[in-house]
């Protein structure tokens, strides 16, 4: 049964659909039917007997490509269809290049090398070579053949270019084309490509064999692109390449929607596509069919501010639609509860299922609260295109540090993380450990106790690595008993080495492991605060309105472990696994990976300066901004019918609460189109925040009673908190001072011997209060205290971090 598609679309766009001869540019802002205009397009020349092995449409995604395929299955019959070629740039091209591996001196079943196999074998260049390591860092080294590669400069040319030495030069690794030529001849002698080497050798293909260029020229007589603005220099001259003999070329995309130039995606590709196909026909879609008038409306309010795009104008005529919600938190704990809370009043109040939801974030470190607020909730959820925190590579060896701080027997975490961040300690070594120790009946962690290395038959690097690891985690041992969870998981990641290996690499991958490692210390930290006030761990409950920060009185306190937060999270790691079923779910994604997609309601969580827009640790130039609102407005395009922006006034960084600033995105945003309500009542509970309130009602009270001024501007200038200074993994630990302004400052107190009945103290969670006991137990002292807004606690001195004020 074929269905008449061309029905469902509007004049410009059929005309895009049925104009396929020739170069075309369709250049369309977010939500205007440019995916759909492909789709049929595609299913329109296979309705005009163009045979589906002669076109080829590149997407961004592989999920992109199957449902596609899938809508264009549902218009013709499969037959019709098979045949197609529809897939990524990197699945397409790695399917020519098995094809035609000879002519390259490759295996035809070459290898496709990921990025640990390719620092791998950078690792092992750089020793072969016997540079330093610092100087040589696998993981720096690799971004540059990277970025040579996607700009076409093979290391011959490298050596040979004034500029890339002299850059490598002043970042002290001179070496670095040597390597890279290693490096290229290395991959060829293990029949192995990486993921840039698929685009490259396809460039060198189409380049070195004018015959096979004709062939796939030939037969690729169609080729469409959608996402086009994401595309980089090595992919936009392939397409270029295949292009020439037919011209049927067809490029679709948003240049307001380019957001991964820091994979080396150039903007340039789509505004100079005229330039590249003068006789090109220019579609512009301007009807966005997906979102209300408001979204719409406000998306393009903020989009106006950048200066390098393309004039379009976007308009929808859908209902005008609720407005623009904002949330304003005092801590992104209170933001996650009350996103959880919003999406479980509305999949009730407006009978919605959880596939209508999606919650975007910046940065992947904040799902963890988020899931951890759903779950509450017993709301199903999903991450798409990511793993569930818990999951995430480096959160589990985190855990396997911190769980072999508890019981060094371990095997298991002991085996994760022996030789992770790489110390030299190889798969030989580690197993004469492990056959000592099923010969002796002991653990590993055992066994070394027990032995020297040399004992155990162990040669060369690994000797020296094995006494340093065995030393400073010996020491740790010692002293663990000494420290609460925080204090300890701290030590721990400090002595991992975890921290500086994320820490010093220009990855865009490491970072966000970095952040999702100091996420996990965050999640200690709250822990332990929570123990102490009696609250419980995960909380869910159908309350709106934030919950209560602060303590029930009467808990008698105890340090709190690493071994009981680690029981906490087992059974959260354990529900992850009972995934993948049909049960509808909310779908959490990074910003990044909702490009493309709609969801009935989104929430775009963490709007705050520094977060989003991002700054990556130091400060943005002009242009990074253009990304991120470039980024921002991919994401608040991303609703059908409402869109919630929250932020949240402050927010853990590495177990210290550090104040924030809402977002200039959200001040950028024609106010007419935002609905702020007044921040909760929390001054019975002495919050101290009642100032910040204050400034903030007026503003928003203003907002909602026409002050022609954007609320922001009014909130911002009113508003006292200094920016938050960018923070970083603090170099071994030492803690930040990052105590709220309101609690007052005072002296350390330490020693019992400081304490007397009536002395103010003050705390940094409890604020100020009058000790009105204490008493001296076997370890420590109890102290009982009478807070003016918490109540009356009993704390234990040497985890309460009292001041004498
Ligand atoms: P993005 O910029 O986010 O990639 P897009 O331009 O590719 O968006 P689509 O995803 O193709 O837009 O379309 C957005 C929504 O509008 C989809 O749900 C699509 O089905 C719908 N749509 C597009 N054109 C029409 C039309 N003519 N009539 C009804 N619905 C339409
Ligand atoms: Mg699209």
């Amino acid at each position: 049964m074929e269905i008449d598609y061309l029905q469902g679309l509007n004049d410009p766009q059929r005309s895009a659909v049925e104009n396929y001869a020739g170069p075309s540019l369709i250049i369309a802002g977010a939500g205007s039917g440019k995916t759909r205009v492909l789709t049929m397009r595609i299913a329109h020349m296979l309705r005009q007997g163009i045979s589906p092995r002669n076109i080829m449409a590149l997407t961004f995604t592989n999920k992109a490509a199957r449902e596609m395929r899938d809508r264009v299955t549902k218009i013709l019959p499969y037959d019709a269809v098979r045949g197609l070629w529809m897939g990524t740039f990197h699945s397409l091209f790695s399917r020519i290049l098995r094809a035609e591996a000879g002519l390259l001196g490759f295996p035809e079943a070459f290898t496709i090398y990921d990025t640990a196999d390719s620092r791998n074998v950078v690792k092992a260049i750089v020793r072969q070579l016997e540079l330093p390591d610092e100087q040589y860092k696998p993981n720096e080294v690799y971004a540059r053949i990277s970025l040579a590669k996607n700009n076409l400069v093979l290391p011959e040319a490298y050596a040979a270019n004034a500029t890339l030495t002299e850059e490598d030069a002043r970042a002290k690794r001179p070496r670095l084309a040597e390597i890279y030529a290693l490096y290229m001849r290395q991959c060829r002698q293990n029949g192995a490509m990486d993921f840039d080497d698929l685009l490259l050798y396809m460039n060198i293909l189409l380049r070195d064999h004018p015959e096979i260029a004709q062939k796939y020229g030939e037969q690729f007589q169609y080729i469409l692109v959608d996402e086009y603005q994401d595309t980089n220099y090595s992919q936009y001259l392939i397409v270029k390449k295949l292009a020439d003999i037919r011209r049927n070329i067809c490029v679709v995309g948003d240049d307001s929607q380019s957001i991964y130039s820091f994979r080396g995606a150039r903007i340039e590709n789509i505004l100079r596509f005229q330039q590249d196909y003068p006789e090109a026909k220019i579609f512009k879609l301007e009807q966005n069919y997906r979102s209300t008038r408001t979204i719409v409306e406000a998306a393009n309010s903020v989009i106006e501010k950048n200066s390098r795009k393309l004039p379009k104008h976007l308009f929808s005529e859908n209902e005008q639609g609720d407005p623009i919600r904002v949330i304003c938190t005092l801590s992104d704990k209170e933001e996650a509860q009350r996103v959880a809370a919003d999406i479980h009043t509305t999949l009730y109040g407006r009978q919605a299922s959880p596939d209508d939801f999606a919650v975007l974030y910046r940065t992947n470190a904040q799902s963890r609260v988020i899931e951890e607020h759903l779950r509450g909730n017993n709301i199903p959820y999903r991450i798409y295109g990511g793993q569930s925190f818990y999951q995430r590579a480096e959160i589990k060896d985190a855990i396997a540090y911190l769980r072999l701080a508890i019981n060094p027997k371990d095997d298991e975490s002991l085996k994760r993380i022996i030789n992770f961040p790489a110390r030299g300690i190889g798969e030989t070594s580690i197993g004469k450990i492990v056959a000592a120790g099923q010969a002796e009946g002991v653990s590993m962690w055992e066994v070394l106790l027990r032995h020297t290395p040399e004992e155990l038959g162990i040669r060369g690097g690994a000797v020296k690595s094995l006494g340093a690891f065995v030393r400073n985690f010996t020491e740790l041992f010692r002293r663990s008993g000494e420290m609460d969870a925080y204090e300890l998981a701290m030590e721990v990641m400090s002595r991992s080495g975890l921290i500086a290996h994320y820490k010093d690499s220009p990855s865009i991958e490491d970072e966000s492991r970095l952040q999702n490692v100091e996420e996990l210390i965050n999640s200690v930290k709250v822990f332990v605060d929570e123990q102490l006030s009696g609250e419980g761990a995960a909380e869910g409950g159908e309350s709106v309105a934030p919950q209560a920060d602060l303590p029930q009185e009467g808990v008698v306190h105890g340090p709190v472990t690493l071994d009981q937060w680690l029981q906490n999270i087992a059974l959260l790691t354990d529900m992850d696994n009972s995934r993948e079923d049909d049960t509808p779910r909310v779908t959490l994604l990074t910003v990044h990976a909702s490009k493309g997609l709609e969801f009935k309601y989104t929430y775009i969580v963490g709007l705050e300066e520094n977060l989003f827009p991002s700054q990556h640790g130091g400060s943005a130039s002009a242009e990074d901004i253009e990304e991120e609102r470039r980024l921002f407005y991919v994401a608040l395009t991303r609703a059908e019918k409402r869109a919630t922006l929250s932020f949240a006034l402050s927010r853990f960084k590495w177990g210290s609460v550090v104040p924030s600033q809402a977002s200039r995105f959200i001040k950028e945003i024609d106010p007419k189109y935002l609905d702020m309500p007044p921040l909760p009542d929390t001054d019975s509970r002495g919050d101290g925040n009642a100032a910040l309130r204050n400034r903030w009602n007026t503003a928003g009270t203003a907002a909602r009673t026409g002050d022609p001024r954007p609320a922001f501007q009014r909130y911002q200038r009113k508003t006292a908190t200094p920016p938050a200074p960018p923070v970083q993994a603090p170099a071994g630990f030492k803690r930040t001072d990052t105590r709220p302004a309101s609690v007052p400052q005072g002296k350390p107190l330490d020693s019992a011997g400081e304490l007397t009945v009536g002395a103010r103290v003050a705390h940094d969670r409890f604020g100020s209060g009058t000790v009105t006991a204490f008493e001296q137990t076997a370890t420590d002292t109890k102290v009982t205290v009478r807070f003016e807004a918490a109540g009356t606690k009993t704390l234990l001195l040497k985890f309460a971090r009292l001041r004498l004020i």
